[in-house]
């Protein structure tokens, strides 16, 4: 069975190095929020190309503590995409402030900048812009749009670590990234872990008081914040895994490269490639085909494919009248019914991708 992820297939080295990573953190006697964690943050904060990193709970929390940050809550609006984690919009909503949901772009599943513009007014106070799949895209349109309007960019970069867009890293466009890692993600943890990265010193500050209940200083809270505080296990784990990033990245890609390529099927569409070569770090490889259903099975025999998301934020129960785009988000609800993700991950074997690939080209239509 081809699966969507592999950590059973990961290097014997990469497995090493995790568990001596445990080892130092249980000899060192310090469980939270200690050197492994200040030492990640720095190392994830310079990859990123930006002066700070604060670690949290997970990917939600750093959005949320970035909107908290910047003190966008309550009557403020901050548009972002349909098309996304449940956890991006729930993040708006925790930190108080209503989220309004643009429509996507059908051939990158990224938000559309035309129904984008549409949602801003008055109220709106940020734009959460989700490198979906692991792509980053427009940032010079984002920015301006942003500058013009004056309203904050956020970046929601859960899937897109090492995504470059004119050499500048995803995180270290708008005012804040949030970074999740979650085991899937393409720099994952063994459980939950987060970061929100910053190159303005205010917001890493307070971002720092808010993951740790609001304290300044020991025992001085100067106002409600949260508990969403990184582990050390997690933090070391991660600086081991760090050092693989990049050769998994470059898997992905090439990954995606043989499947742009090979996958020749007129029941099935491919998303547009990206403009550059690295503004796309693959978390997802996703293809839409109108009969899905029936793909999907003609696949499930050896490979696993998975679909994100088949529910769009608009159609889930706590979320049927938020504010919408107008006219409506039409683009969205129609790629949450075609989606289908393929199996892209670093540990795939040239043959396992001409397995997809000859898979999905032999599908003949329901
Ligand atoms: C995974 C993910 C999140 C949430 O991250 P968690 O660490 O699970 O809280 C947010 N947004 C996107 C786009 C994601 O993929």
């Amino acid at each position: 069975m081809i699966l969507m992820n592999d950590f059973k297939a990961e290097p014997p080295e990469l497995r090493d190095a995790m568990l001596e990573a445990t080892r130092r953190v249980l000899e060192s006697g310090w469980y939270v929020l200690g050197n492994e964690v200040v030492n990640f943050e720095k190392q994830w904060a310079s990859t990123c190309g930006v002066e700070y990193g604060v670690g949290v709970g997970n990917g939600m929390d750093a959005i949320e503590i970035a909107l908290r940050a910047l003190n966008i809550g309550t009557g403020d609006e901050v548009i972002t995409t349909p098309m996304t984690a449940f956890a991006t919009v729930l993040a708006i909503l925790r930190a108080g402030a209503t989220p309004v949901l643009a429509d996507i772009e059908l051939d990158t599943a990224l938000l559309s900048i035309e129904s984008v513009k549409r949602c801003i007014n008055n109220k709106t106070k940020a734009i959460l812009l989700v490198h979906l799949y692991g792509q980053v895209r427009q940032m010079d349109e984002w920015l301006n749009i942003c500058t013009n309007h004056k309203i904050a960019l956020l970046e929601d970069c859960a899937q897109a670590h090492l995504a470059t867009w004119k050499g500048k890293t995803a995180g270290s466009f708008g005012a804040a990234g949030a970074y999740s890692f979650y085991p899937t993600k393409n720099l994952g943890a063994a459980g939950d872990a987060g970061m929100l990265v910053t190159n303005d010193e205010s917001i890493a500050k307070r971002s720092s008081q808010l993951r740790n209940y609001g304290q300044s200083v020991r025992y001085h809270h100067p106002e409600l914040g949260m508990n969403s505080r990184l582990d050390e296990i997690h933090a070391a784990m991660l600086s081991e895994r760090l050092k693989w990033l990049q050769e998994f990245t470059e898997r992905r890609q090439q990954i995606a490269r043989a499947y742009h390529a090979g996958i020749r099927n007129l029941h099935v569409n491919q998303l547009a490639p990206p403009e550059e070569h690295d503004a796309h770090v693959y978390h997802l490889y996703v293809i839409t085909c109108k009969q899905r259903e029936a793909l999907q099975s003609h696949l499930h025999k050896n490979i696993q494919a998975l679909i994100h998301y088949p529910i769009c934020i608009h159609q889930q129960g706590p979320c049927i009248s938020i504010k919408c785009d107008p006219l409506g988000l039409r683009n969205s609800e129609l790629h949450a019914a075609t989606c289908l993700s393929l199996p892209c991950h670093p540990q795939m074997s040239d043959a396992d991708v001409a397995t997809v690939i000859t898979a999905v080209n032999s599908f003949q239509g329901a």
